[in-house]
């Protein structure tokens, strides 16, 4: 049945492996509750009692492995029952995945070879809307109700489900994701790579990966439960050309030994040809669930704008970002990549312009950087802006060219903990 209009409270009873998927509202208000049995949303349990708000614009399934009773309450978009879903599946792929942290955990406590006591680093790939982010989170809460603390690593900068697009970040998992909160927030490791596509940039995006995959194996070194839990990584839906290129590259970085592709034969196929010579990569097909949304680029564009502004908001609208000032001479602005090359007038005679795609390049203030972001980097000094994780985002709302004045939002009070900050096409307007 679809809504649109006031509907009143209804009950939908699920048979076993049934699901019932629901299409959220912009503004909501939807909410769910659990009459009888066991139900889950992606992976993370309904509570036996109570009401959930289940977020405006989501798009959700809820699923039984048992059977159920739920109650939905408030509008929605949409909302139908399913018992095809690839839910078996995915559950037997999480089975094996959880052997090999129990073995990698064993291994560790009898003090073996490192190789031995490493989990499984699994990365998920596949097309657009082929349901990459919604099988991490299951894989995720799966593992994290069983006492594993996985480190899910998103590389998808189109989206970004960690923290805002045009980031590669990564995050402990340790309890399953809430359902109203989503990926909790609190200690991302995150690298700024500033624009959602690839393409601008991709030397520059392999560095970043580069970055958080040796800052990663760092700490797994000194903590070998999370060492055994191992990674689920998150990737972009670009599979084709550059994409592909970026992927193959990804697998090799964060040293991915289960590569799951979804929906897609053909990438299957050839990834396994890629890396057949490799013996310890398991690359596996699996299918796509029905239920996932197709969103189009119009729809991915106002979620990026709605990532930025949780950002600074929170997801419920229950932030309050603080607004500041600071001179022009108080900060410096640079931009990853100069994107241009040196003109042939400007070098030495005979010598050839190479453009260095991951140099960094001051930027002057202008009014052009309002309503964009800029990242606030951990460096302490320019040259060391490329290899440092970030500590937050600001977000210039005015620049004033005379008073030579930037005004900004940032999610916390006071100063700056950096001169330095860091350029980027990410923008958002407040409506
Ligand atoms: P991808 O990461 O491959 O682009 P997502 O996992 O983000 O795809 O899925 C796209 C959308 O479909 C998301 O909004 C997700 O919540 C929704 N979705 C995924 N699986 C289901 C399902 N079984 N029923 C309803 N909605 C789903």
């Amino acid at each position: 049945a679809a809504g649109g209009s006031a509907q009143a409270p209804r009950q939908y009873k699920l048979a076993p492996q049934r699901e019932l998927r629901v299409e959220v509202l912009p503004d909501g208000p939807l909410r769910v509750r659990l009459v009888a049995g066991t139900a889950e949303i992606f992976g993370t349990e309904l509570p036996p009692e109570g009401w959930v708000p289940v977020p405006p614009r989501s798009k959700v399934a809820i699923f039984t492995w048992h059977g159920a009773t739920v109650e939905l309450d408030g509008v929605s978009e949409s909302e139908y029952t399913s018992d095809e879903t690839p839910m078996v599946i995915y559950v037997n792929t999480h089975a094996i995945l959880d052997a090999r942290r129990s073995r990698a955990r064993a291994a560790a406590a009898q003090g073996g070879v490192l190789e031995a006591s490493q989990g499984p680093r699994v990365i998920v790939v596949g097309p657009t809307d082929s349901g990459k982010s919604t099988l991490c989170k299951m894989l995720l809460s799966w593992a994290a109700k069983q006492g594993w603390k996985p480190t899910y690593v998103d590389l998808d900068i189109g989206q970004g489900s960690i923290t805002i697009p045009g980031c590669i970040s990564a995050t402990p998992i340790e309890k399953p994701i809430d359902i109203v909160d989503g990926i909790p927030l609190e200690m991302p490791l995150t690298y700024f790579y500033g624009h959602p596509n690839p393409s601008i940039n991709p030397d520059v995006y392999k560095v970043l990966m580069k970055e958080l995959a040796q800052t990663l194996d760092k700490q797994f070194s000194g903590n070998s439960e999370s060492r055994a839990a191992g990674m689920i990584i998150n990737t972009m839906g670009w599979v084709e050309g550059l994409g592909y290129e970026l992927l193959l590259n990804a697998i090799e970085t964060f040293e991915a030994n289960v590569v799951l592709v979804l929906g897609q034969e053909k990438l299957w196929k050839m990834l396994k040809d890629a890396v057949q010579s490799k013996p310890n990569i398991d690359v596996v097909k699996l299918h796509k669930s029905e239920g996932v949304v197709l969103r189009n680029p119009k729809y991915r564009q106002k979620n990026r704008s709605f990532r930025i502004k949780e950002y600074f908001y929170g997801i419920a609208n229950d932030l309050a970002p603080h607004s500041n000032v600071v001179n022009f001479s108080d900060v410096s602005v640079y931009k990853i990549g100069s994107g241009h090359q040196a003109p042939r007038s400007a070098l030495p005679i005979g010598a050839e312009p190479v453009a260095d795609p991951t140099r960094l390049v001051a930027v002057n203030i202008s009014t052009d950087m309002v309503h964009t972001v800029l990242a606030v980097p951990y460096a302490k000094e320019p040259d060391e802006i490329i290899s440092s994780n970030v500590a937050g985002f600001i977000h210039v709302t005015d620049v004033d060219i005379q008073r030579k004045k930037l005004t900004y939002i940032a999610p916390c009070p006071g100063d700056l903990p950096s001169k330095l900050l860091i350029a980027s096409s990410l923008t958002w307007y407040e409506a």
